[in-house]
Order: C-alpha cells, then sequence, then structure tokens
C-alpha cells in the first residue's frame, strides 16, 4: 500500500498520483501544520479557507472508499514521521509542491515527488522557452501560450483579430452607481465553525482581519458553482473595469476564482475552457474573454515560471535598498465595528485610498490586481519599504496568497527589488493615477495635485521623492528618463523632499 501525501493547496482528485490511485492501492495523507500555522500572522479568513477546504477534501476521499491520515501535527515533517512510524507505507509519494522550500522538505524526507500538472505550462518547460528566446516578455508567454493550448485562436489567428484587448480595459469607474454582481455566497456549517475554533484557539493575535462570511468557498462542488457563477454573471461585464478601483464596491466585476485556483479546487484549462465557450456561444465579449484568459494562461504561468526560475536569490533581491519597515498601518488597518448588520472597518488612516484598499483587505481577504500594485504595492515602493517584508504580508494576507504568486509580483513587479529581472520600469505613480481609476481622491482630506503642504497627496509628494531619490539609476532607463527629467525641473523639488520626510516619519509612526 503505497500512501499518497496531498498537501494543502493540491486538493483535487485529478491532480498528481492520486489521479491514478484507487482506494485499493493507496491511502492518503494530510497534514496540518502547528508550525506553519505559527509562521506568521495569517489573515482568518485565509486561514480559514485552507483548512476548511482540506477537512472537506478528506471527507470526500473516505466517501470514495480511501483511508485518509488527516492529522495536526507540530510541523509537516513531523506528521510525515507519526504516519509512517503508524502505517509503515511501501512508499509515499507527492505531488511536486508549489514552494521551493516545500520542495526541498519532501527531498530531504525521502519522498517521491512526481511533475506537477497543477498548471498548464511546467515550470521546466517555461525554463526551455526562456532559454529558447531573446525576448520572454510576459505577452510573448502569452501568446505562446495562446497557440499552444488553443485558446481563442480561430485557426492560426487570434480569435477577434487582436491577441490583447486590455488596452479596451483600462476604463475609470463609471459613476452612473450601477450594480455590480454578487458574490455567491454558501452558509457556514459544523466543518467552519470547528475550524474557527481550533484557530480562536491559537490565541487572540495568531490571526487577524474579519471572520469569514461565507464568500471563499471551501470545497470543489462550491467552487464549481462559483465558477458557473462568475461565467455567467460576472464575465460579461469584467474587461473594460477590470483596472478601476471603487470605494463603494470591494469586487466590481472580478470573478473572484483566484484563491480556487491556487488551492486546486479548480483547475486552469477547466475555467479556461468555461469563459470561452461562454465566449463563442455569444454570452461573453472578447476583450472580457481575453482579458481573464490571458490573467490565467498568461500573467499567473507567467508568474509561477519565473517563481522557480529565480527562486531562492528573488527572496533576498534589493536593488533600491529599500529597509523601511511594513508601516503600522499594514499590521493594525483598523477596528472592526458592526453596522447595520455588516461588518464595518474604522481604519487608521486618512489617505482615503488606502483606507479602502486596507479595509477590503481586512473584511475580506481580497482585493484585485490594480488595488494590490498601485496602492499597496506602489506605497511600497515610493517609501522604500523592505520588499521582503511587504511580500511577506501580502502572502499571509490574501486568500489567493502564496509565495510563489507574491515573490514575482511584489519583489518583481510591484517594488522594482530586482532592480528590472521582471519588469523593464517601476510601477511608480503619484495620486493622478489613483484619482483616474478610482473614486478615492474625491473624498479624501488630501488634494492629489498638491506634493507640499499638509494637505498634499502622500502619493504625489512620494512619487517626486522617489524620482529624485533614485535619480541617477532612473535616468538611465528610457522608460522612465523623461519623469526623472521633470523631477529634475521642478523648482520646489527642495521643499517636496522635505514635505516626502515628514511624510515617511508619520507613516512610520502610523500618523498619516
Ligand atoms: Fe490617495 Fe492621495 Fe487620492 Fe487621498 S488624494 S485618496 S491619499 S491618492
Amino acid at each position: 500500500m503505497q500512501t499518497v501525501w496531498v498537501l494543502g493547496d493540491q486538493l483535487n482528485r485529478r491532480l498528481g498520483p492520486l489521479r491514478e490511485a484507487t482506494p485499493a492501492d493507496t491511502r492518503v495523507l494530510l497534514v496540518e501544520s502547528t508550525a506553519k500555522l505559527a509562521s506568521a500572522r495569517w489573515h482568518v479568513q485565509r486561514a480559514h479557507l485552507v483548512l476548511t477546504a482540506m477537512r472537506r477534501f478528506a471527507t470526500e476521499l473516505r466517501e470514495e472508499g480511501f483511508e485518509v491520515d488527516h492529522r495536526r501535527s507540530a510541523s509537516l515533517p513531523a506528521g510525515l514521521a507519526e504516519h509512517r512510524a503508524r502505517y509503515r507505507p511501501a512508499r509515499v509519494v507527492a505531488m511536486e509542491p508549489a514552494s521551493y522550500d516545500g520542495l526541498l522538505m519532501l527531498r530531504r524526507h525521502g519522498v517521491e515527488v512526481t511533475r506537477s500538472d497543477q498548471f498548464l505550462c511546467h515550470y521546466g518547460d517555461f525554463a526551455d522557452w526562456v532559454a529558447s528566446r531573446r525576448s520572454v516578455r510576459m505577452e510573448d508567454f502569452y501568446r505562446h501560450q495562446r497557440r499552444r493550448l488553443g485558446y481563442l485562436m480561430d485557426g492560426d489567428e487570434p480569435a477577434g483579430g487582436r491577441w490583447n484587448f486590455d488596452a479596451d480595459n483600462r476604463e475609470p469607474p463609471p459613476r452612473d452607481g450601477r450594480a455590480w454582481p454578487l458574490p455567491l455566497r454558501t452558509p457556514l456549517d459544523g466543518v467552519d465553525r470547528a475550524v474557527l475554533a481550533d484557530l480562536a484557539a491559537l490565541g487572540e493575535n495568531a490571526t487577524w482581519g474579519a471572520p469569514p462570511d461565507g464568500t471563499w468557498a471551501t470545497s470543489r462542488a462550491e467552487a464549481l458553482r462559483r465558477l458557473e457563477h462568475a461565467v455567467t454573471a460576472v464575465l460579461p461585464a469584467f474587461g473594460p473595469h477590470e483596472d478601476a478601483m471603487l470605494s463603494t464596491n470591494w469586487h466590481l466585476a472580478h470573478t473572484l476564482l483566484s484563491p480556487y485556483l491556487n488551492l486546486g479546487l479548480l483547475l486552469p484549462a477547466e475555467v479556461c475552457d468555461a469563459a470561452e465557450a461562454a465566449h463563442r456561444a455569444g454570452r461573453v465579449p472578447i476583450a472580457s474573454a481575453e482579458g481573464f484568459i490571458r490573467q490565467v494562461i498568461g500573467w499567473r504561468e507567467y508568474v509561477w515560471g519565473r517563481y522557480w526560475q529565480w527562486v531562492p536569490d528573488h527572496r533576498s533581491a534589493n536593488e533600491l535598498g529599500a529597509h523601511r519597515p511594513l508601516p503600522p498601518v499594514f499590521a493594525d488597518p483598523g477596528v472592526a465595528t458592526e453596522k447595520r448588520s455588516e461588518m464595518h472597518t474604522e481604519m487608521h488612516t486618512e489617505m482615503r485610498c488606502l483606507a479602502t484598499v486596507l479595509r477590503d483587505v481586512h473584511d475580506h481577504g481580497w482585493t484585485h490586481h490594480i488595488q494590490r500594485l498601485m496602492v499597496l504595492g506602489n506605497l511600497g515602493l515610493l517609501a522604500g519599504v523592505d520588499p521582503a517584508e511587504l511580500t511577506r504580508w501580502m502572502w499571509t494576507s490574501f486568500v489567493d496568497g502564496a509565495e510563489w504568486v507574491m515573490l514575482p509580483n511584489v519583489i518583481g513587479m510591484a517594488t522594482y527589488a530586482d532592480g528590472g529581472r521582471m519588469t523593464t520600469k517601476p510601477y511608480a505613480a503619484g495620486g493622478a493615477y489613483i484619482d483616474r481609476m478610482s473614486d478615492y481622491c474625491g473624498g479624501c482630506r488630501f488634494d492629489r495635485r498638491r506634493r507640499t503642504g499638509d494637505n498634499a497627496c502622500p502619493f504625489t509628494t512620494l512619487y517626486w521623492d522617489f524620482l529624485a531619490r533614485h535619480a541617477d539609476r532612473l535616468r538611465r532607463n528610457p522608460r522612465v528618463a523623461q519623469q526623472v527629467r521633470a523631477a529634475d525641473r521642478l523648482s520646489d523639488l527642495p521643499a517636496v523632499r522635505e514635505r516626502a520626510a515628514e511624510v515617511l516619519a508619520e507613516l512610520d509612526q502610523g500618523r498619516l
């Protein structure tokens, strides 16, 4: 009898060695690691999602006839050792994990590791693709994936006559007060409550954030229901406003499927198949279908390939010498209060953009890519926050977080800490960008046009200060040289830099 060890982000019967396994030849091991839970202050919705999904998956496997050893242990290796001592399996086999440390751990403890099929492009194939080309931009990889996998292709040509409809998908938020498709919810049951009780027993400060409200599905059946809902009710409106940010709505027309993909509850091919079928049936416009499929087979798989290409060195990349501790408002963004039977959060910052995004993270463990990149990541970049600290915060605070997601996205993309390996320019922006893409600035006590004075927008002040601070390096980059020259020409640059020092001090003290 063999043991298949299923890790907490591989929860699918069709993945890895579990696909061919039968109850007659296989016992399944699942380990909840106390050390992992204690290793960070996780968002409670993230910890709840992973643990509950593991427990429900164990139940599904038992119902299928498998013997499942689902144990809580001091660590993953301890759980393996206890399992071996108890069952003496002929072999223990696992699919490649999604983390570098996890892979080393499995090898160190004599677990047979099979090739991951959780992504459409294995990272080994990604490395071959990188080695075979001069241009390895995400857009090149995306087209390679489209051709190879056949999504949205009419023969050799892209459906709709263009590879990329991004230019159509950058509309600012609509001001018409329209209704956005509501996320599905599943009432919490005894399994949810048992997990929450276990998390509560870890201590008051072991987790943070608002408790789960049933938004995040914790089983494959419920994740499939979310997929159906996403394709029929959400995706038709996704594209045009995918970069827009609203203070009054946390999800807009985003599908909210990323946590299920990252835990294995959904597989990338099935979500892309569903999106393409809806488009071919005339229910989803090409710009929305293309934008969604690009996120899944393009960006997501590109990030996965880059993670394995650069880990572990990427973890300590800090080319801009950013050593500021994570501002206190990230760790303690606000106080949750009950208001009109909904959970609301009074925030500890007067920056309305930051308050809104941190409130959404607190309440849901999720924000979309532009809020992550252009508010949270942008602030980290401009303020010189330690990129490893910001990476870790993102990884532990989002329901779809993982090291493989956050290292390329935060170290490479958001904070430019790898000096341009991942992206050709730093994604630095002042208040003007945030104002264009959101409704945040209107009600803010700061003025997004001002860079000096008490009511100057901190993003605008820090943007010019960032360009001045890194002028020697950035002047050599043709994609930002013009902005550096504009900073050089500012007559009030000394006053901007003085104000920036005040802003950074207030940020450090949690007074901004
Ligand atoms: Fe954010 Fe500045 Fe706009 Fe206020 S004015 S919401 S701080 S970008």
